[in-house]
């Protein structure tokens, strides 16, 4: 196949001929020069000595020397932004635009807008037609050329960013992408699910001293508010957790009424309450921790499991069909009640840690100041807080979050403290508009400074000896010369003078621009290409996927192939049902190996892959394996084809988007292999219709479309003597255990590594790690981006406990838990996060935590949302399906989870609630969020809530006439449509600031949320209250007081 003469790829298995419209990146400029062949990258462990290329034409190298400033980058093709410090004259790998005219001529392209409709069987060839012909496609790409500029860049024409205008189609259905779009147009839930609570009476809570026994949570139980379940066998509820008075910072969210037992508020130091409380909670008390069951030996191994908390969660039960009294929606209710009564029979929901204050807290304390990354092993403000970041020496928080930025010295703490130590990195961020992109430094053909042991590459910790002439790494001590070209004069603090004017010596990130040494088969790399491959059966075709694809692609390709009308026509008329999918891939791979470039293939397909042919799939979808042994083949790929397929796919650094508009199980757990090794991204669009999902899966294409995406990467994690990375986590493949290999990496992924001790750690070195990232720019240019970062190491495991970060914890354990599916039952993942997190804490209370109180439950300050987040993540659909999460849904999700950011998984795993009409409508910030539990609604008002995914408009069955007309425009509240998903623009304040605010949410999120109006008492409640993650759940899942009760039991035990 030769693609450069437009002659469509051999159409695998028979399959209809695809017709490609090639689409090369133009418009980023870059240095072509074709590549071909996977090959090893030999040269990423160091260039080969004494090489002398020539640097590649149009780009302007400045022979480094001592006294020059390093290279800085103007502004780039892919958005660097220019770096004012270093002046214009230095630029030394400039904008690219004089690279692409010279490379470009002698660029045979493979194409403008690769177009494949591809996929169904034999049949729907006929109608197809020839390809185009080569003519054909050379005009439309010489057109583009000439032009040199492509879609991805700009907003297509036409096709508006704004938010929506138009009225939501009243039609009263139910929407079909409420969780991931699991249900059906015109199906409800399950029967039973959609009732309310039933408003009897729960069991009060035991008074303190009174046993009862504990209830695993059972699916569907009556909750009131502000009641919390029973209490722990034998044993009374320690009193609410308590963080260590000497680590609290925060204040109280609310003081305790008189006379409560409870033992106050988290966060704030309540110190004398504490001791005078204590009597009631005492019961277990036995004041001596003694030997504890001790540290897991066992740490990461597998799935020892041990609790038995939450692990049975059952088929879910359908509740009694009871219609929700509407009075017992409450709002927090508690300050109506005696204080008596509130502290005899309820724990307090306000004084368990609230993740609302602390996020509150943080953004108070920390959102103001800037933070400045020169001070190794400061722990960043949360990922909720607004801040912006300076970079003096230590990679941006946005790069790299640690769980703890202070790690134990040995391994036996380490052990002890059962704290996961781990990064999750982000190599390729988005940075705020404040923020400047990493820098591009241009070594010349020397290429970049290493050392020659370990090959980690020049940064700040590295310490220059001997007046500069030499220099000792900081990873492995080995003693390097430095290079003539290099050398530089020390102060007397034995710094370099150039220091400051070096990015590689002053920042915690930047950039070199690599030699032909880190480029396959010693080339430089061609620009990545982009190749569309619709399916074009029965199903797409009716749906009006096709049609809409094409017009949008029109738009984001600016150039109009005429392929991209003819082809919604040539298969209006199909019947095709049956579809491929392994041979789609397969046939873009090959487009991009014979065009010798990496690039990206986006996928759209419609159902599962039955059609004989190489990845073919079967229905194997069994919900009666949930909870059995074999669970786990649910989420296991029902056939290695794909598997071998993405590791060509990685070779070629063909990276791979899906999009999946099932209407039935499609098996995601195994369509989405490839996209997973090769870096790549899964949307999902469940029954898709076009007035219904358009908006968001155009907003989803063309946000994918335009992303900032490094190809052909590789990335190695580098650490100083004593630890070392041991586990990786993300969308990536790995053939070894150091390199992790991505066909494509955007700014949205992350990889999650995990560190272990090999040897001990000293505090005063503390300990360094380096992220090396070696890709190819949307431009075509060959680069390394470095991050660097150094934390502090502990002799007392009160400084590890001190400088954690929960939310970092709770992605890490998220993602240890969401792989642990795929090989152990899901009970004992999930027994091994609650041991794993009962092991932390109880180490932190028996050698940090005062000894005066050992009824109580103390909660380290930094880890006193440890147990609701994780709470979250056991009751995930993952780990505990409702009976309206599908098999695919949880693949789905189980493949999201793996490569979100902190960020993500924290309003993924806890909501965010916002009331909308409780602050004064002038008032346009953000409404402080409240807590995600159903006795913080009230139902005279209304709430969004949103968790990154999904979008809810709430609406309270007593809100405000004036309210109901001013937001839906309509007259009462029964005239709102459930389950709307436009609310109508209308020319009021309140309507406006409600827009506004959604607006202001999606643009935070890396994926579309569709919005879903649900109405207090409609069925689709059902639906909203799943992300009521305080609550007790349908699906069983404990709610938080439960939980953090049965946590404070397991502690207890480990302690006694
Ligand atoms: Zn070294």
């Amino acid at each position: 196949m030769n693609v450069n003469q437009s002659a469509p790829p051999v159409p695998p298995f028979g399959q209809p001929q695809p017709v490609y419209l090639g689409h090369h990146q133009s418009s980023y400029g870059g240095q072509p020069g074709p590549t071909t062949a996977p090959t090893s990258y030999g040269a990423y462990n160091g260039p080969v000595p004494g090489y002398q290329q020539t640097p590649p034409p149009g780009v302007s190298r400045a022979p480094p020397s001592s006294g020059a400033p390093p290279a800085s980058t103007a502004q780039g093709p892919c958005g660097q932004t220019a770096y004012g410090q270093f002046g214009q004259g230095d630029v030394q790998n400039g904008p690219s635009s004089t690279v692409q005219m010279q490379r470009l001529p002698g660029y045979q392209p493979f194409g403008s807008a690769i177009l494949a409709p591809v996929v169904s069987q034999p049949a729907v060839l006929q109608p197809y037609g020839p390809p185009p012909t080569s003519a054909q496609v050379t005009a439309q790409l010489a057109g583009m050329q000439i032009s040199g500029t492509v879609a991805p860049a700009s907003p297509p024409s036409g096709l508006g960013y704004g938010p929506p205008t138009s009225l939501a189609s009243a039609s009263g259905s139910f929407p079909n992408s409420g969780l991931y779009g699991s249900y059906p147009q015109g199906q409800a839930p399950p029967l039973g699910q959609a009732q309310g609570h039933p408003g009897t009476q729960p069991p009060q809570r035991s008074v303190p001293l009174q046993a009862s026994s504990f209830t695993p949570p059972a699916s569907g139980g009556p909750r009131m508010p502000s009641m919390t379940g029973p209490p722990l066998p034998g044993q009374s509820f320690g009193g609410p957790p308590v963080s260590q008075p000497n680590h609290v910072s925060s204040p109280a969210p609310q003081a305790l009424p008189p006379g409560t037992q409870m033992t106050g508020p988290p966060g704030p130091p309540l110190p004398p309450m504490h001791s005078s409380q204590q009597p009631g909670y005492q019961l277990q008390q036995n004041g001596s921790f003694g030997p504890t069951r001790g540290p897991q030996s066992n740490y990461g191994s597998p799935y020892p499991g041990a609790a038995t908390f939450g692990s049975q969660p059952g088929p879910p039960q359908p509740l009694p069909p009871k219609r929700l009294d509407p009075d017992a929606i409450p709002s927090p209710q508690l300050n109506e009640l005696p204080p008596q009564q509130k502290t005899r029979h309820r724990i307090d929901p306000d004084a368990i840690p609230s993740p609302i204050q602390v996020i509150e807290d943080d953004r108070n304390n920390r959102g103001s100041e800037p933070f400045v990354t020169g001070v190794r092993g400061q722990v960043p403000p949360l990922v909720t807080t607004n801040f912006l970041v300076k970079d003096q020496g230590n990679a941006s928080p946005r790069y790299i979050r640690c769980t703890s930025y202070n790690i134990p010295c040995t391994s036996d703490m380490a052990k002890q403290a059962q704290v996961p130590l781990a990064a999750v990195i982000k190599p390729l961020a988005r940075l705020p508009p404040e923020e400047a992109s990493p820098y591009v430094v241009d070594h010349g053909e020397s290429g970049p400074l290493r050392c020659n042991r370990c090959k980690a590459y020049m940064c700040p910790f590295m310490q220059f000896v001997e007046g500069g002439r030499r220099f000792q790494c900081c990873f492995c001590s080995c003693i390097n010369d430095v290079p003539p070209q290099y050398f530089q004069h020390l102060d007397h603090t034995g710094k370099r003078v150039d220091a400051y004017d070096r990015p590689e010596l002053s920042l915690g990130s930047y950039e070199f621009l690599a030699t032909v040494d880190y480029c396959k088969n010693n080339k430089f790399p061609s620009p990545p290409a982009f190749i569309f491959m619709i399916d074009v059966s029965y199903n797409a075709i009716r749906s009006g996927l096709v049609r809409l694809l094409c017009e949008e692609l029109k738009s984001l390709l600016d150039f109009l192939p005429s392929l991209l009308d003819q082809i919604p026509e040539m298969f209006a008329d199909t019947r095709e049902t049956e579809t491929v999918f392994a041979p789609v891939i397969q046939a873009g791979m090959e487009a991009l190996k014979a065009a010798e470039c990496a690039g990206k293939l986006f996928l759209f397909h419609t159902s599962l892959p039955i059609a004989e042919a190489p990845g073919k799939l079967k229905n194997r979808d069994d919900r009666k394996l949930i909870n059995t042994d074999k669970e786990k083949t649910l989420f296991q790929p029902q056939t290695g084809a794909y598997q071998t397929l993405a590791k060509e796919c990685v070779a070629q650094g063909c990276c791979v988007d899906l999009f999946l508009f099932p209407n039935q199980y499609v098996d995601v757990a195994t369509l989405s292999v490839v996209p997973q090794l090769t870096g790549g991204s899964v949307y999902k669009y469940a029954c898709f219709q076009v007035e219904n999902d358009q908006e968001r899966f155009l907003s989803d294409l063309r946000r994918d479309v335009q992303k900032v995406v490094g190809f052909d990467a590789v990335m190695r994690v580098r650490t100083s003597t004593g630890i070392r990375a041991v586990d990786f986590f993300g969308a990536f493949y790995m053939n070894n255990t150091t390199d992790v290999e991505l066909a494509g990496l955007d700014g949205d992924k992350t990889v999650t590594v995990e560190f272990k001790h090999d040897d001990r750690l000293n505090e005063e070195n503390g300990a360094l790690m380096q992220c090396a990232l070696l890709y190819t720019s949307c431009a075509g240019q060959r680069r390394l981006r470095i991050h660097n970062l150094a934390l502090n190491c502990c002799t007392q495991l009160a400084d590890l406990y001190r400088n954690c970060e929960t939310d970092t914890l709770i992605n890490y354990m998220a993602k240890f838990a969401y792989r642990g599916v795929l090989s152990s039952p899901v009970k004992t993942v999930r027994d091994t996060l609650i041991t794993q997190c009962a092991q932390i804490l109880a180490c932190y209370r028996k050698n940090c935590a005062s000894p005066s109180s050992a009824g109580q439950l103390i909660l380290p300050e930094c880890m006193k949302l440890l147990p609701v987040y994780l709470n979250c993540v056991l009751k995930s659909d993952v780990l505990q399906p409702g009976a309206e999460v599908t098999t695919d849904d949880r693949a789905y999700v189980r493949q999201l989870v793996t490569s979100m950011d902190v960020a993500e998984t924290n309003v993924f795993f806890y909501p965010r609630l916002l009331p909308l009409t409780k602050s004064p409508i002038e008032n346009t910030t953000e409404p402080p969020a409240v807590r995600a539990s159903e006795e913080r609604l009230s139902n005279g008002d209304i709430y969004l809530l949103e968790n990154g995914l999904n979008l809810f408009l709430w609406v309270g069955a007593s809100v405000q006439q004036g309210v109901v007309q001013s937001l839906f425009g309509v007259s009462s509240f029964s005239q709102i449509t459930s389950g709307l998903s436009v609310l109508p623009v209308l020319d009021n304040l309140l309507s406006k600031k409600v827009q506004g605010l959604i607006d202001s949410l999606r643009a935070q999120r890396s994926r579309y949320m569709k919005l879903i109006v649900v109405k207090q008492e409609d069925k689709l409640e059902t639906l909203f209250k799943h992300f009521l993650v305080e609550d007790k759940s349908l699906s069983g899942g404990a709610s938080y007081v439960d939980f953090l009760c049965h946590m404070h039991k397991e502690i207890r035990q480990l302690l006694s």
